[in-house]
């Protein structure tokens, strides 16, 4: 190892408290408070390893861009390829080397639907030029979206995100943005009507709600669009590639949207990548006038090592048979989750499709469970979801996610490498964890302060340890830190 590697490495278990100094002290006290506390060190395909060797089952997959699993030699190869080959990049003046390659293989698998492709460096970003393109193509103002939508943090992406909460102190948002509930087919005639909206954005599996919106709304939404002069966005970001059992949901269930973005799985969780994929009509209409070659430029967007990521990713994809794995896999998960849920009275219902699912709660008809239920929920609707994934990750050592703000639920995107037997083991874990609930010293309440009481045990043993003080001077300290 260089001298650089070994540097880094031991780096490693200094890191979340220079992280805690230099970067976002109160998401990190979030997490630990809760009991989030793990050092990890290693990571491979679905697994991660704190720094006392304990292995975790990673179904949150950094987001879901892990979905061929953490550090894919075959994705590490390519990378390490491609970085001695000293080749051009980013010239400016002249073509990616590797861009058109990444570009034609994107091209291909979307079955003909979309001419061209445009590189971006974020699912945010990739969002961003669609919609922009979306008003330079239409000469219109205004977006629609739907209730529980997400589609990224930037001005114009949070502006068509459903969760109110997100736009807090962040306002004024892009004007002329109008929220419709999923599956609203006539609210969204109603708006289209008007004739005044450039598109419509939809997420065909919503990553915050994890409700997969009807095939008929789908294929609808495309007729009405047409039919009065709109475009269709597809956010496929987190479910494109393979993660809802397609390489495209919205394509394999007949839709044709006249841009499609795509980010996370492309990444092969190595490079920060994302694309829009642009049909051929919107292309000319953007980009129809000479001159306007630079309506969308991103230094960075075509580098090399994204590229090929991206092309590595894909490989990967294809010699897994992601699509088809992805599909087989996620009927085994949610049958496993159906069946909890028969003995599970806390279950509500499942959402989902292929290896991304989540998990609804709802109160129990156990008094002693309900109680609590009652109680958290009145402080956090998500609240009981909260303890659920706490007490996943510290006494199952499974990682799992609340989707979206206020979302009662659990979601799982299991990367396609995760083994049949650890889908099923997540599945035992959560009905032993939710069985676990019903007895009153080992409910959601106490588990969630048992997180709390424990981080700040911990606090007060480090402070105790680094600082140079005694007792006294530690309590009249400790006073005034709050953990
Ligand atoms: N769109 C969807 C559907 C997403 O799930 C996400 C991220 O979670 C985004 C957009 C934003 O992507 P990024 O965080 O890369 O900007």
């Amino acid at each position: 190892m260089t001298e650089f590697g070994e540097a880094i490495r031991e780096h490693l278990n200094s890191a979340s408290h220079l992280s805690r100094r230099h970067i976002h002290p109160r998401l990190l006290q979030m997490f630990e408070l809760a009991g989030l506390d793990a050092v990890f060190t290693r990571a491979e395909g679905p697994h991660l390893w704190d720094s006392e060797g304990v292995r975790y089952l990673d179904l949150l997959a950094g987001g879901g861009v892990y979905f061929t699993g953490r550090n894919h030699p075959d994705i590490h190869g390519a990378l390490i390829d491609v970085l001695g080959m000293d080749l051009p990049n980013l010239s400016i003046v002249n073509a990616s080397p590797l861009g058109g390659l990444l570009a034609e293989r994107l091209l291909g698998l979307a079955e003909g639907r979309f001419a061209k492709v445009v590189f971006a460096n974020s699912g945010s970003e990739s969002n961003e030029v669609a919609l922009r393109f979306a008003r330079q193509c239409t000469g219109r103002r205004r977006f629609l979206y739907l209730d529980g939508a997400f589609h990224g943090r930037s001005y114009g992406a949070i502006s068509v995100c459903g969760f109110p909460e997100m736009r807090e102190r962040a306002e004024p948002m892009l004007p002329t943005c109008t929220p419709i509930r999923i599956n609203d087919l006539a609210a969204l005639r109603r708006e289209l009507r008007y004739g005044d909206v450039a598109a419509l954005i939809v997420e065909p599996v919503q990553g915050m709600t994890g409700i997969a919106l009807e095939r008929g709304f789908l294929r609808e939404a495309e007729n009405l669009c047409n039919q009065h002069g709109s475009l269709l966005i597809m956010d496929e970001v987190q479910t494109g590639l393979g993660r809802t059992g397609s390489w495209f949901s919205s394509l394999d269930q007949g839709v044709r949207p006249h841009m499609m973005t795509l980010s996370k799985t492309l990444s092969g969780g190595a490079v920060p990548v994302a694309a829009v994929l642009v049909a051929d009509d919107v292309y000319e209409r953007v980009y129809g006038k000479f001159g306007s070659g630079l309506v969308y430029f991103s230094t960075f967007a075509e580098n090399n090592l994204a590229m090929v990521a991206g092309l590595a990713t894909l490989d990967v994809l294809e010699a897994l048979d992601a699509p088809a794995e992805s599909a087989r896999k996620g009927k085994l998960l949610r049958d496993a989750l159906v069946d909890v849920a028969s003995r599970c009275d806390v279950i509500e219902r499942i959402e989902g499709r292929g290896l991304m699912q989540t998990v609804y709660f709802r109160n129990s008809d156990t008094p002693v469970l309900a109680a609590q239920q009652a109680l958290m929920g009145a402080a956090d609707s998500s609240a009981f979801a909260a303890s659920v994934h706490v007490e996943m990750f510290r006494e199952q050592k499974v990682i799992t996610q609340i989707p979206g703000p206020g979302v009662n639920g659990l979601k799982v995107l299991p990367p396609v490498v995760t083994e049949d037997s650890e889908l099923l083991s997540f599945a035992s874990a959560l009905e032993s964890t939710l069985s676990r609930f019903t007895d009153v010293r080992s409910g959601p309440v106490a588990s969630l302060g048992k997180g709390v009481a424990r981080s700040a045990a911990k606090g007060v043993r480090e402070v105790l340890a680094a600082a140079p003080f005694d007792l006294p001077d530690a309590a009249r300290f400790l006073e005034k830190k709050t953990f």
